[in-house]
């Protein structure tokens, strides 16, 4: 499963991406007064990779994860 990483502090908020998404998944979010692209719905996003295929600056990649729900364990 390849989800898209969104290296936020050097997304411009351009929006290219959002309307690439297919599925729709990604949007544009006012982070600390900036806008930034954000993965809202991991689970419904298919690993496509247009995103990042789509994106000017390089700002997305796509990592590979076992599963969309696979988080970094929280520690016990
Ligand atoms: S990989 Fe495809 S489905 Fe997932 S966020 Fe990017 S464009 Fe959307
Ligand atoms: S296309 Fe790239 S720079 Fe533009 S909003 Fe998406 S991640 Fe950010």
């Amino acid at each position: 499963m390849l989800l898209p990483h969104i290296n936020t502090p050097r997304c411009t908020g351009c929006g290219w991406c959002v309307a690439a998404c297919p599925p729709h998944v990604l949007s544009l979010q006012v982070v600390s007064w900036r806008k930034h692209s954000v993965l809202h719905e991991p689970d419904a996003c298919t690993g496509c990779s247009l995103c990042a295929r789509r994106c000017p600056f390089g700002v997305i990649t796509m990592i590979k994860t076992p599963s969309p729900l696979a988080e970094v364990p929280s520690p016990p």
